[in-house]
């Protein structure tokens, strides 16, 4: 009966492949998609995954690549990949530097990652999933023809790109990674049928330093790019509160007819990267409001990757774990994690892995700029929400 119906019945698809793992810049990169892996099998041995809702990704195409990046940079990311990319090139276009270097069969790596966000999109605009997530996607800092942060193809961008020329439908892009999702915001920055919407640590101290509440967009795009930049060690109450606020309201403003949300788990306070003191509470709530905006704006078109998190014992397997428990109906999950995932993967972590999908709640001590910190972010998404409330106050007059 259930295989009869098949794809009828379905769903969430998973984009999966152990072959995700081939992004790998040298062993001690902090960018390490073992993350995927550690989610996935987090999920199957809780038993949360069903075979039948795991799709393998498809590589992206030259020309699929090339809605977003340049072909000569294409072609150097090729020739990094097979050695033939001197140094010098390199550098021109962001490969070979400390966050970037370049490695053997990069090109493909970074083709089947952005292929699999690709096959998330077809799986729900096609109708055959209502939603979908590649954690192996996310990759938000790479540029038309340049890498950055860890990232060469985005796979964000190109999704949109193709969303647009193939099914013609409006995007709101929403970005919870601790970085500004810069890349994203810039390829559209002048289109008023995506909205980018991010939601970061302040880049005054990080990476990539830009998405600050005046940028908003520029000529037909103005008014939809919209930013919180939030303070250093932000905690879950001011994050979430700036977050629910900003997708209430940017949603009943742009009506999307469809969502992409990138997840990166690098707010957690653990993250050795960055400076927000969020707990994994948050990866609660950020994909759970999400799907409500989904619902009720795009008919539940919902398509979700992953993104940076670097505490990848600790934080991130949980964290992603929860985007997927969103989307099956199983956000009531708490207590302890499967004991055979902790067996299987503790003699490879570093550190001890946590027992419970919650964190202790003596995690880390009281911050003293407290409420300091909460006024300052109250301030920057009054600002970013500025002129969605002008509107308003005009319409009404
Ligand atoms: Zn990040």
């Amino acid at each position: 009966m259930a295989e009869f119906d098949g794809d009828l019945l379905m769903k969430n698809v998973f984009i999966y492949s152990d072959a995700f793992q081939g992004y790998r810049f040298s062993p001690e990169h902090p960018f390490n998609h073992l993350r995927v892996k550690l989610s996935f099998d987090l999920l199957q041995k809780g038993g949360f995954l069903r075979e039948e809702d795991i799709r393998l990704p498809r590589m992206a195409t030259d020309e699929e690549i090339a809605l977003i990046h340049d072909w000569e940079y294409i072609d150097a990311v090729k020739r990094a990949g097979e050695g033939t990319l001197s140094k010098q090139e390199g550098m021109q276009f962001g490969l070979g530097t400390d966050d970037t270097p370049m490695f053997e069969g990069m090109h493909e790596a970074s083709a089947l990652l952005v292929g699999g966000t690709l096959t998330a999109v077809d799986y729900v605009l096609e109708g055959k999933a209502e939603h979908a997530l590649n954690l192996g996607g996310g990759l938000h800092h790479g540029f038309s023809r340049k890498a950055s942060g860890f990232c060469i193809y985005n796979d964000s961008s190109i999704a949109i790109k193709y969303i647009q020329k193939k099914y013609g439908l409006r995007v709101m892009y929403v970005d919870t990674d601790a970085h500004h999702g810069d890349g994203v915001q810039w390829s559209f920055y002048d289109d008023p049928n995506v909205c980018t919407v991010s939601i970061h640590e302040t880049g005054r101290y990080l990476f990539p330093g830009t998405g600050a509440v005046n940028e908003r967009g520029q000529g037909a795009g103005f008014g939809y790019s919209f930013n919180v930049p939030l303070d250093a060690f932000t905690e879950d109450e001011s994050f979430l509160y700036a977050y629910r606020t900003l997708m209430q309201e940017v949603a009943a403003y742009f009506k999307p007819d469809v969502i992409l949300t990138q997840n990166g788990a690098d707010a957690h306070y653990h993250d050795p990267l960055t400076h927000l003191c969020s707990t994994i509470d948050i990866y609660r709530e950020i994909p759970k409001i999400a799907h409500e905006i989904a619902h009720q704006y795009c008919n539940g078109r919902w398509i979700a990757v992953g993104g940076g998190g670097y505490d990848m014992w600790r934080v991130v397997p949980r964290a992603w774990s929860r985007v997927w428990l969103e989307m099956t109906g199983n956000r009531d999950v708490s207590g302890y994690l499967p004991p055979d995932w902790i067996e299987a993967w503790k003699g490879q972590a570093p550190v001890p892995l946590p027992l419970t999908w919650e964190d202790p709640p003596d995690m880390y001590q009281p911050i003293p700029r407290k409420k300091e910190i909460e006024e300052k972010n109250y301030l920057s998404l009054t600002k970013s929400l500025e002129i969605i409330r002008n509107n308003m106050k005009n319409l009404m007059l």
